[in-house]
């Protein structure tokens, strides 16, 4: 297949030679190298709203929102403001600030399930700080995760996790030693019984089983409430620590999460993404007894340089702020209903074979007919179509992740007039890929 560009990316390919030269595959974050797409990728030069512009002056709507974090759109003045005034005070101080306690004040207010938490700088680094708490809380090694769930790319984690790992068709990463896959135990999603076998047998040497309670990182695989209600009934009865990887799903879904959605209390929460606002944080919550074990209280140790730093807890408390106003998260998943309903209703009328799974302001383009809950459900030819679908997207101003296994993300800046715009746009580009 030939793509032809129409638009202009001359400065793009410019930017990503020189950047070739610079960083492994020309990025600093795998999947921005466009290789399930076709190339090169954009340099993006400004963002306002729901839309982005690059280097040679395109403009697109934007499905991507830097990934998830940006529910608010892209530079929302009330955000940009506060960093501002917090950011002519000085960046970083290495000591306790008022920014933080105001942070965690509003995180925890508002979700039930959790009573302290830590501030880290990623959501890599919260889950890899929950894992370690787990082991320390419950001297077991073990931890359960599930295929196509991605928790950062946490060493012993990176087994069989998620997009960018799928689209590169590897199960798992070079330079992690067999000893700490071994202390992994990889399971389908979607398998209460496979889940109780596991259990059954490793049961005394698990610490935790980790899920993403939405699952989002390898297309959209929501899984039936009675899956996550037996993985705290398991988790209870094995004596091991569930730990809800809410980096993508908190503040996504709503105030309390996947954790208030399904009303599941999890024995560790990690966010991420939304509560830095756009800025670098990530967080791990407990209740107080479970926190107590993390230093200075208690053995397992974790720190952060940049941890709290006031900049980012001022864009992340501005964030929360405005999630709290009312019917913030009902108008964002009418919205994103309206938009994947249209969508799926083209396809349905016109006999492609496509869906748009959803929840919340998360969509997912799924190439079949079928609900899909578990990662090797997902047929590699629909990659095939979502290339061409990408490509005309982007020569007519949409721009969405760079691969058929990420999620798209409808933020409050993304007006019902974008979105009318945006699905003539996505129609005429389904007649191309389905032609
Ligand atoms: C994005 C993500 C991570 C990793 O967060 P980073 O900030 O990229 O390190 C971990 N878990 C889930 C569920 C995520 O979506």
């Amino acid at each position: 297949m030939n793509f032809i560009n129409r638009i202009n990316r001359e400065n793009s390919s410019a930017l990503f030679e020189e950047a070739k030269g610079l960083f492994p595959g020309g990025v600093n974050s795998p999947v921005r190298a466009f290789k399930s797409v076709s190339g090169p990728p954009l340099f993006i030069e400004s963002g306002d709203g729901c839309r982005i512009t690059d280097v040679d002056q395109n403009e697109f709507i934007d499905f991507c929102c830097s990934w998830g974090p940006l529910i608010l759109g892209h530079n929302n003045p009330e955000v940009r403001e506060f960093i501002c005034e917090t950011v002519a005070k000085g960046t970083s101080f290495g000591a306790p600030n008022q920014l933080g306690n105001e942070l965690a004040k509003l995180i925890l207010a508002g979700n039930k399930y959790i009573e302290k938490l830590r501030f880290v700088s990623s959501g890599t680094e919260a889950v890899m700080s929950a894992i370690r708490l787990a082991r320390g809380y419950t001297n077991k090694n073990k931890i359960v995760k599930f295929e196509g769930c991605y928790h950062g790319h946490v060493d012993s984690l990176l087994v069989k996790a998620g997009s960018g790992l799928v689209t590169f068709g590897e199960s798992t990463s070079a330079g992690i030693p067999p000893s700490f896959v071994k202390e992994t135990l990889v399971l389908p999603l979607n398998d209460e019984a496979a889940l109780e076998e596991c259990l059954k047998k490793h049961g005394k040497d698990i610490a935790a089983i980790i899920i993403e309670p939405v699952p989002a990182n390898n297309g959209l695989l929501l899984q039936p409430e009675s899956f996550l209600k037996s993985l705290r009934s398991l988790a209870t009865k094995y004596n091991c620590l569930l730990i809800f990887d809410e980096v993508i799903s908190g503040f996504r879904i709503g105030l309390d999460g996947a954790a208030g959605h399904y009303d599941i209390q999890p024995d560790i929460i990690t966010f991420g993404k939304i509560i830095g606002g756009g800025m670098p944080v990530g967080a791990y919550g407990a209740s107080k007894e479970i926190m107590s074990h993390v230093a200075p209280d208690g053995p397992v140790y974790q720190a952060g340089t940049l941890s709290a730093n006031p900049v980012a807890m001022a864009a992340g408390l501005q964030t929360l702020k405005i999630l709290n106003r009312p019917n913030f998260y009902q108008d964002l998943a009418t919205k994103t209903t309206w938009l994947a309903s249209e969508i799926s209703n083209f396809a349905k009328e016109n006999g492609y074979e496509l869906t748009v799974q959803h929840i919340a302001s998360i969509f997912w383009i799924n190439f079949s007919t079928k609900k899909i809950t578990r990662a090797d459900q997902i047929a590699s030819e629909g990659m095939e179509r979502f290339k061409i679908l990408h490509h005309e997207l982007l020569q007519s101003g949409i721009y969405l992740g760079p691969s058929g296994y990420e999620v798209g993300f409808v933020s409050a800046a993304h007006s019902q007039e974008d979105l009318e715009s945006a699905l003539q746009i996505i129609k005429a580009a389904l007649v191309v890929a389905f032609s």
